[in-house]
Order: structure tokens, then sequence, then C-alpha cells
């Protein structure tokens, strides 16, 4: 699968992708993630990427021009969908990003500013995306969230297909305690079940742990 980020920060992308299971991905040619910068389809001399907003107000807005010709040249390698990174969007969840898992790429715009130009929404039939109900300063850092949720999903990225099915969200199934050795450190224990090898039980008891651990806060997460 490929990404394509479009960015004023081309640079926050690089370390971020080069380590753990996205980057042995990328190693093995699984991933291609490239970041590009807006500022290269810009034509004025200062290659401003922003501007005042129409009807007054603070902050600045993202241009439509770069960004629409930016995602065009992208286009003749990636047939992918084009995402906006906005915290109005349609929320990230793990549905969202397993039904993004299943094209063979993905344009993603980062916003700065106060957003980016409305009309760039409809020009490139954008799907707008939020990792949630709260503002950050830039789309980057969500872009880095969509691209790894997504990624790990696509099939030989994460090694052992067994995780993903156990996975939280995945399966009724998740988010269990979990422990490894050593069995008993300064007298914290592990519990008995796990070391009794008892197969149906462990699973009861993780079933039963996973329904206990819901919070108050996330009524809406299912119950076991
Ligand atoms: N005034 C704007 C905030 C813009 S934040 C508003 O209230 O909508 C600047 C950029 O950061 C956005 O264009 C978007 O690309 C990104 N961003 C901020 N928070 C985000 C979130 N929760 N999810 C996705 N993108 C976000």
């Amino acid at each position: 699968m490929r990404f394509d980020v479009v960015t004023i920060f081309p640079a926050m992308f690089g370390p971020v992708f080069q380590q753990g299971v996205i980057g042995r991905a990328v190693e093995r040619g699984m991933l291609e993630l490239q970041a590009h910068d807006l500022r290269e389809h810009t034509h004025d001399r200062h290659r401003q990427v922003d501007d005042m907003p129409f009807g007054g107000g603070p902050g600045m807005v993202m241009k439509p021009e770069p960004v629409i010709e930016a995602v065009e040249a992208i286009r003749a390698r990636n047939s992918g969908p084009v995402v906006l990174m906005e915290p109005w969007g349609e929320l990230l969840d793990q549905r969202v990003a397993a039904e993004l898992a299943n094209e063979t790429g993905l344009i993603i715009v980062c916003g700065r500013y106060e957003g980016i130009d409305d009309r760039v929404r409809a020009a490139l039939n954008a799907r707008e995306i939020s990792i949630g109900d709260y503002v950050l300063s830039g789309g980057e850092i969500p872009a880095m969230v969509l691209i790894d949720a997504v990624a790990r999903l696509v099939p030989g990225v994460v090694g052992d297909p067994g995780s993903l099915a156990q996975d939280s969200f995945s399966d009724e199934l998740t988010g269990w305690p979990q422990f490894t050795r050593p069995a008993e450190y300064r007298g914290m224990t592990v519990p008995e079940v796990l070391l009794s090898g008892d197969h149906a039980r462990i699973k009861q008891w993780r079933r039963q742990q996973a329904a206990q651990r819901r919070v108050p806060q996330r009524k809406e997460l299912k119950k076991t």
C-alpha cells in the first residue's frame, strides 16, 4: 500500500516511519510512504500556502491551488482516495481504518492554520477524517495516526496475524490485562489462572477481565 502525504512539514514524517512495525514493512517493500512539500506547488516568490480568510476573522486559511496541484501531481503514482485531516471530520476508528486498508493507496492532506479552503473538498472528492474531538495545531500528527492504524491492517505488515485478531476493537474479546515473566516481582504476582495451562479457564478469565475494564466514560464500547 502506498501513502502520499501533502504537508508543509515533510521532515516530520521521516523518523516516525523508520522504526518498528511500519519501518520494517517499508524496508520489506510492503508499504511506500512519501511526504510531499506543499510549498513545491506554489507559484510565487514567497512560496505562500496561506492567505487571509474571506469574510474576515482571525488566522489564515490554506490556499486551494497548491493543495489541488500537489494532489494532481501525486495522482500518477497513487490512485487511492484523498483524505483531508480535519477536527470536524468523520471519527477515525478501527472500522474506518479497516475500510481504508482495502485501498491500494491513500493521499493524505495535512491542514495548518485555520484549516483548508473548502473548495478543496469537492474538487478532490475528499473524505474528511478526524482523530478525535480535540484540536491540534496541524494535520501531521493526525496523518501519522491514520497511517499507522491503516498500515498495520495491511496483510503481512504485522508479522503475526493472531496479534491483529486479538487487538482491541477487532473482536469482542479484547483489552484484558497482560503479564509476562517474571511470575513474581517485588511481591506482585501474576494471576494464578494464567499459569494454569487451562485454556478454557484462561479464555473465560480474560473475557471477564476485559468486561470489567470498561470505564464508565466509554459506554459505547461493546460489552463482552
Ligand atoms: N480552527 C480550526 C482548527 C484548525 S487546526 C477548527 O476549529 O476546525 C489546523 C489543522 O490541524 C486542521 O486543518 C487539521 O488538518 C489539523 N487537525 C487539528 N485537529 C485535528 C484532529 N482532531 N483530527 C484531524 N486533524 C486535525
